[in-house]
């Protein structure tokens, strides 16, 4: 049965579609499988991934709004290795779209259901905002992955951000919690970056993963070629980091669960 992991943070920027892209193909690299659900407008998994977001016949607005199943929308990322339920534009309108329908915030908890036992972790990319959609994602998960940079403004979007997941499991989704905390884009050499650190580590204890991602330009180039570090540049820092992060998310799950 997959673990749902919803990557969100509802700052632009942070590295979500970045970590997004990167886990599942370094999780595919350990031989998991892996769905990776993008739910940001702008789709940038989906052109990550090595799918063209412009000739789609189905997105995933498409199977939020009920106009054909899970499995009809998915494409397969060759240079990924995982299975993409990729978005674009149309997505936009599910705002209003879903503002009609039953059981709103339940969506996608229902059409990834039936799904769910093919995969072993299914990762959402969720858009930057606590919008319909990202409630939707989080009603759908198990854990939340944040991304964050760490810088000054970033702890005290972090505190609104781990409010509303506090709401979403009470109203929602009991189950939900952080899974983990992962620094992106990290510079050991600023001081700033460490003291931010510290106090995540203060807060947050064993929820911030060890592993950092460092800033890496191989991550920022790898899109552009529509695939994941891992194959554009094996070898780089970014993709070696992302690999890590994959093994030690790996080996939390086999630890007994935290709360
Ligand atoms: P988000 O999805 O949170 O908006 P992205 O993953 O799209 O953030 O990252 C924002 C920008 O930063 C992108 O241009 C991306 O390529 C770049 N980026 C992300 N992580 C790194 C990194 N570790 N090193 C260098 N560039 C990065
Ligand atoms: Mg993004």
């Amino acid at each position: 049965m997959a673990k749902v992991f919803a990557i969100a943070n509802q700052k632009g920027g942070v590295g979500k579609t970045t970590t997004c892209v990167n886990l599942a193909a370094s999780l595919v690299a350990t031989r998991r499988r892996v769905l990776l659900l993008d739910l940001d407008p702008q789709g940038n998994a989906t052109t990550g991934s090595g799918v063209d977001k412009l000739s789609l016949d189905y997105s995933v607005y498409d199977v939020l709004t009920g106009k054909c199943s899970l499995v009809e929308a998915m494409h397969f990322s060759e240079h990924g290795g995982y299975q993409l339920l990729p978005a674009n534009r149309d997505l936009t309108a599910a705002e209003v779209a879903l503002l009609n329908m039953p059981a709103k915030e339940k969506r996608l908890r229902e059409a990834l259901a039936p799904v769910r036992e093919n995969y072993d972790y299914i990762l959402i990319d969720c858009p930057p905002s606590l919008s319909m959609l990202t409630v939707n994602a989080l009603a759908a998960a198990d854990g939340v992955i944040i991304p964050m940079q760490c810088e000054y403004y970033a702890l005290e979007g972090l505190t609104d951000l781990v409010n509303s997941i506090q709401r979403i499991a009470v109203a929602l989704n009991a189950e939900l919690r952080i899974e983990g905390i992962v620094r992106t884009m990290y510079d050991p050499r600023s001081s700033l970056t460490n003291q931010v650190s510290e106090q995540l580590k203060a807060h947050f204890a064993d929820r911030l993963y060890e592993t950092v991602i460092p800033r890496n330009v191989r991550l920022a180039e790898a899109p552009s070629h529509g695939m994941p570090v891992l194959e554009y540049d094996r070898q780089s820092k970014g993709a070696q980091a992302y690999l890590a992060l994959a093994s030690e998310l790996a080996r939390r799950q086999r630890r007994p669960t935290r709360t």
